[in-house]
This record gives C-alpha cells, sequence and structure tokens, in this order.
C-alpha cells in the first residue's frame, strides 16, 4: 500500500513537473518563438556525448533550433566521392533526431553554398571533386595562408552559373534533409566575396546582387517543392559602406541590393558580434523573418537579446512576429565547445569571451522571462 502511494506521487509529480515545463515552453514561446544554438555537427564518435549535452543543457535551457552544420560529414548515397573519410551514418543521424524530437528542438541541417567551399589552405570536397565548379580556378590555394593575401583569398565560391553544380548540391542537400527530417536547410551563404568574377567566361560583367539573389532564389524555390525553407546568414544583403559594419559582417562587393529581389520567406540569420547592431529591424521592415546571431561576447549578445524583446514589443502587429528570436553560434565542433563549457575556460585572447559563455548568459537571461 505504501509503495503503490508513493508510485503514484511519483507520477503525480512527473506529471506536474511536465506540465509546468510545457507552461514554460509555451510562454517563452511567446515571448521568443525561436531559441537557438548553431554548431558543426559531430564527429561519429562525438555522437554519444553530443547527444548527451542536448539532453542535459540544451533541452533545460529550452532551446528549440539546432542548426547543425554537416557539410560533408555524411554519408552521402547521391555523391559517396564527397564525403569526409570520416563521415557520420544513417544511425548516428537518427540518434540526434531522436535527442531532439523527444525534446521538441526543431533541427537545421547546413551545407555551405555558394560562398566557403575552402578552409584556409584546403579545398572542401565539391571543389577538390569538381574542379570545374570553381568561381576562380586562377587562384591557387596557398601553401601557407595568410590574410590579407594578393588575391584577397578569403574562401572560394562555386560558379552559381555553372550548369552541373545544382545537379550535385540539391542532390546532397535533399539527401541530408530526408536523413534529419528536416522542415528547414540552412544554405549559409555568408561571406561570398568571390562572385561574379571578370575571368568566368559565365559570370563576367553580371550584377552581383542579381547574381546572389538569383542563387537564393533557385536554393529556395528547390526546398519549396518539398515544403522546405530556406535559412540563410545575413551579411551579404548589408551594405557595409553605408552602415560602417565592414567587408564581413556586411558586403563591400555590391551584393547588398540582392534583399529587394529574394523571396520574403527565406529566413534571415543576422549575426553580430562586435555590437548590438540593429539591423534585424532593417530586415523585417523588409517584410523578412529575421533572428539576431551572436557569438563570444556574452555583454553583446545579452544585449541583443534586449533588443530582440523591445523589437517585438514595440512593433506593429505586421512585424512583430517577424522578430523570431536569437541564436547562439559557435564556429568549432562541439567537442572544444563542450569542454569549454564544463571546464569553464578562459580564451587566451579574449579571457571571458567565449562562446561558452555567451550561450551561457544568453540562456540564463532567457529563461528568466519564463
Ligand atoms: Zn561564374
Amino acid at each position: 500500500m505504501v509503495k503503490k502511494y508513493f508510485l503514484l506521487q511519483l507520477v503525480l509529480l512527473v506529471l506536474l513537473s511536465s506540465s509546468k515545463n510545457i507552461r514554460a515552453q509555451n510562454q517563452l514561446d511567446s515571448i521568443l518563438p525561436v531559441r537557438g544554438f548553431a554548431i558543426a555537427a559531430p564527429p561519429p564518435s562525438y555522437v554519444d556525448s553530443f547527444v548527451t549535452f542536448i539532453e542535459k543543457e540544451l533541452a533545460p535551457r529550452h532551446v528549440n533550433t539546432l542548426i547543425l552544420r554537416v557539410d560533408y560529414n555524411y554519408q552521402y548515397n547521391s555523391h559517396p566521392e564527397l564525403r569526409n573519410a570520416i563521415a557520420l551514418s544513417t544511425a548516428d543521424v537518427k540518434k540526434i533526431v531522436s535527442a531532439c524530437r523527444n525534446n521538441k528542438i526543431r533541427v537545421i541541417p547546413q551545407i555551405n553554398l555558394l560562398g566557403h567551399q575552402s578552409w584556409a589552405g584546403k579545398t572542401e570536397n565539391l571543389l577538390a571533386k569538381y574542379p570545374e565548379f570553381d568561381e576562380t580556378p586562377e587562384v591557387k590555394m596557398p601553401e601557407v595562408y595568410k590574410w590579407p593575401n594578393a588575391d584577397s583569398l578569403y574562401c572560394k565560391s562555386y560558379c552559381p552559373l555553372h550548369p552541373k553544380v545544382h545537379g550535385v548540391v540539391f542532390a546532397l542537400v535533399d539527401e541530408i534533409c530526408d536523413v534529419f527530417e528536416a522542415d528547414a536547410f540552412h544554405a549559409g551563404m555568408d561571406e561570398v566575396f568571390y562572385l561574379g568574377s571578370d575571368k568566368c567566361p559565365r559570370c563576367k560583367g553580371k550584377d552581383k546582387a542579381k547574381l546572389f539573389a538569383d542563387e537564393v532564389t533557385l536554393i529556395r524555390d528547390h526546398l519549396a517543392g518539398s515544403k522546405r525553407e530556406l535559412w540563410i546568414w545575413g551579411d551579404r544583403l548589408l551594405d557595409g559602406w553605408a552602415t560602417g559594419i565592414g567587408m564581413w559582417e556586411a558586403s563591400h562587393n555590391n551584393t547588398h541590393a540582392a534583399i529587394d529581389m529574394i523571396p520574403k520567406d527565406v529566413m534571415i540569420c543576422d549575426w553580430h558580434y562586435e555590437r548590438a547592431d540593429k539591423t534585424a529591424v532593417y530586415f523585417a521592415m523588409k517584410g523578412f523573418n529575421v533572428a539576431t546571431c551572436p557569438w563570444r561576447n556574452p555583454a553583446v549578445s545579452v544585449s541583443q537579446l534586449k533588443d530582440m524583446i523591445a523589437f517585438r514589443y514595440e512593433s506593429t502587429k505586421v512585424m512583430k512576429p517577424r522578430f523570431r528570436g536569437m541564436i547562439q553560434t559557435v564556429w568549432s565542433g562541439p567537442s572544444p565547445f563542450i569542454t569549454g563549457f564544463y571546464q569553464n575556460a578562459k580564451d587566451p585572447k579574449t579571457g571571458d569571451n567565449t562562446p561558452w559563455n555567451s550561450f551561457r548568459q544568453l540562456f540564463d537571461e532567457i529563461n528568466k522571462m519564463k
């Protein structure tokens, strides 16, 4: 009898705490619909640790969106030649998908399209296997990468007008969205410096804003065919000269006019790391859904959160729902991040300004609102 009573109490306690949790979730959803976290997908050997991190750290903080940079870290069947040597299996991916589903986290896989086709001295798999897609084949990869350099090489791009490039990349996009059971895809598309090269026989002389917009639209239309949303980073749509935001977080290569040429249902991930730039307002006024994305400065992240809340509170009924929320970005793989997070490690250069401190403080503030 005592045992039965104890069990009943336990069941009631679980029900009560889960309904409390659902109430908190619902309340947060109305204050800040997107509470995101963006990071590289783990290597196969780290999947279990990553799943534990989802369950123990992301879910209790009410993170509800996980953007995972997969790129070539999956055993693609459509193009096995593009797999990394060590890459996630379907079973690995399903472990992540199931952890996210159980915790009501929307997973959005990412493959960098258009730009970021190389990193430092390394050409990424697409251009390594299909060099004919390279927008600037005349630019040779350096032995030792340095910035700045004579070629203004930051990252390689593929040529958006190459007749065969989309046949390859869309096969990867479809496959990764299917395996992640995703209703949205993140195409990256940030920091595209090589675009419309004067030496590219197809792109030469073309309007760079139009080239960028056409590529965004093509990807968006492809995804719409399977009822999926396109998410991109917002920097190419901002005028780096007029705003003083510069060539990284905004555009110095004449792509910003693309903001008036792309479909309004593309979700903008508006990243700013040094200041709480108010560019979310600009995107929302142009009709886009937007989330603000901080990195490693906790004070800036919290300030951006306050702005996002204020934008939602102070906007018209039409604009308010476009201010979607916040996404913590992490530019390492999960292992260094999670290690730094648990060790409360300082960065040798930036001290306490670390992505894990930003994540902790941002989500502490978010969770105070429920
Ligand atoms: Zn081209």
